[in-house]
């Protein structure tokens, strides 16, 4: 056994985690040369949520911020995450861009890339994988590490054989739920290391509880790397402390070697760091969360789920919603769950109890899944359900990205021609990010201001300096949070608009959310099952449907508009 080593997420996940990804650059730089004496087998500090969030939020450039933190760190690698074909969005990408944003990334800093697929879905990844090694860079395969009745510690390790077969450098147990246990962790690591000649890493978060002693046993294992944060950033929906995971193993064949009293140097800073961002951290994210072992769903996604209830009115349907959960997924032949799957089923299990009939509304994404769209399911989806969704549209299973046109040069030359778009960087910039980046590019985006903590009782912060809706990132699962003061009324016990509820044919919307598209006009004749129009709740997009042939005598919403549950959307007789 040689000793054991660590990857400090403090720059990445830690603060994704914790503090919303929030940090900013100037927070990290400040503590950079420390972390560069520490031995660290690499520094996640890239990737993710991280590049969304500079954008959206931060007004900061990702790519500024990635050159600065490389001229920082002299002896320790930097690696980043990376969602396979989707990047770090949301979508698949086609190839040429994939090429450029790796080929980019690590010319402007990235040592090491890990590299994963929601649904381990290895044709996501292999692009990815090619480009980054022909870089020069140490690439990580990554298995999402998920508990279902298709999932084993064999069909992982087949994973790893392939990922090895692609030149992949080691491999990462992903563990996004902290669902691993002491036993399949030790299981897993000493196949792996029997198996392939990789190094492996695992990677937990602490939110089952259970995190410290897989830990442990994966270094009995023989594990070669662990992910830890450091204390003040540990714990909860985040990694286990990284000092902690050093004291524990000083002494025993995997010591780790690493100077406790540097890293306490470091704690001190990101202590500061902490009080800072103090009125981000959610205490939900910060503790432990049982009841993902019963679920075995993330526990940010319970959190997401309790909000999103809250935003539809209807938080009474939490438990039938849990209920959900698990046929959904199992009609959907077990995906892990991941961005963006994760939120594709838990949205899905939503409408299927809200919505009072199975599928009766479907978000487009959950067809684009039935359709092959993200990649082969782990397990058949069923088949039934497939037929209801999607009829007889034809189900792909050819590499989802090879249906893919290149489309970068487009998005270079449209945004040099626009103004906005200097460099390949500023183009991928764009074309990863087409709605928000122009207003960053032109340099209109402002940096979300930062309460310095939260209030505490008794106590009275004005109002317009805590921003009150926050779009949480839990290990890439964007949710979005709203706070509101208790006494203020929300919106969804307003009266309904328009309502019609005791008017012919009239037709309420299930879903609180916004339109964007009306596929009708007044006077049309509409068939059973037609998409009258299309409205997003909860980041999915949903076609709403006739329920019975007749004319659209009345139309009372149009694109842009916010709706309530029972507003009132068109009269079809
Ligand atoms: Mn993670």
């Amino acid at each position: 056994m040689a000793k054991v080593r660590f990857t400090e997420t403090a720059l990445r996940d830690a603060h994704q985690s914790l503090l919303a990804t929030r940090m900013r650059t100037r927070d990290m730089i400040p503590i950079a040369e420390e972390m560069d004496k520490v031995g660290y087998f690499s520094v996640e500090a890239w990737g993710g949520a991280t590049f969304d969030t500079c954008i959206r939020y931060l007004n900061e450039d990702p790519w500024e911020r990635l050159r600065q933190l490389k001229a920082e760190f002299n002896h320790t690698p930097i690696q980043m995450l990376l969602r396979g074909q989707n990047l770090v969005g949301y979508k698949h990408y086609p190839d040429d861009i994939v090429t450029k944003f790796v080929e980019k990334s690590y010319e402007n800093g990235v040592d090491v890339f890990r590299i994963f697929d929601a649904l381990n879905d290895i044709r996501n990844m292999e692009k990815a994988i090619r480009v980054a090694k022909d870089q020069g860079a140490h690439v990580q395969g990554t298995i999402s590490y998920t508990i279902s009745p298709v999932h084993s510690i064999d069909n992982f390790v087949e994973l790893a054989k392939d990922l090895e077969a692609l030149d992949c450098d080691s491999v990462a147990i992903k563990d996004m739920a902290g669902l691993i246990t002491p036993t399949a962790a030790y299981e897993l690591v000493t196949k792996l290391k029997e198996e392939t000649g990789l190094l492996v890493d695992l990677h937990c978060h602490c939110t089952s509880g259970m995190t410290p002693i897989s830990y442990y046993a994966a270094c009995q294992a023989g594990v070669d790397i662990l992910d830890t944060a450091i204390s003040p950033l540990a714990w909860g929906t985040s990694q286990p402390p990284t000092e902690s995971m050093v004291a524990a193993l000083q002494g025993t064949e995997f010591d780790t070697g690493l100077d406790l009293k540097l890293l306490t140097a470091i704690k001190e800073y990101f202590d500061d760091i902490k009080v800072k961002y103090g009125s981000i951290l959610d205490p939900i994210s910060e503790s432990v969360d049982t009841d993902v072992l019963l679920y075995q769903i993330p526990g940010g996604m319970l959190s997401n789920l309790i909000s999103q209830l809250k935003e539809q009115n209807a938080i009474d349907r939490y438990t039938d919603v849990l209920d959900e959960m698990p046929r959904v997924r199992k009609d959907m032949g077990y995906p892990p769950l991941v961005t963006p799957t994760s939120q594709i089923v838990g949205i899905q299990s939503v409408m299927n109890v809200l919505g009072g009939e199975r599928y009766k509304t479907v978000s487009n994404e959950v067809k684009e899944y039935m359709k092959g769209m993200y990649g082969k399911p782990p397990a058949p989806v069923d088949a039934e359900i497939s037929k209801q969704i999607i009829g007889d549209d034809e189900v792909i299973t050819c590499r989802p990205a090879d249906l893919l046109e290149p489309e970068f040069d487009k998005f270079k030359k449209e945004g040099e021609e626009k103004g906005f778009v200097k460099s390949d960087e500023d183009a991928l910039t764009y074309a990863l990010y087409p709605p928000i980046a122009p207003k960053f590019l032109k340099g209109e985006a402002e940096e979300e201001e930062l309460s310095p903590r939260m209030p505490t009782d008794g106590e009275v912060i004005i109002a317009a300096e805590i921003p009150n809706e926050y779009s949480v990132d839990v290990d890439g699962d964007i949710f979005n949070v709203k706070i509101l003061p208790t006494g203020v009324i929300d919106i969804d016990e307003a009266e309904p608009k328009n309502d019609c509820k005791n008017r012919e044919g009239a037709i309420a919307s299930s879903m609180q959310g916004m339109i964007i598209k009306v596929n009708v006009e007044v006077g049309d004749e509409v068939k059973a099952g037609d998409t009258i129009c299309v409205i997003e709740a909860m980041k999915m997009e949903n076609d709403i449907q006739a329920e019975a042939d007749g004319t659209v005598e009345e139309i009372f919403i149009e694109a842009g508009d916010a709706i309530a549950i029972d507003d009132c959307l068109m009269v079809i007789k």
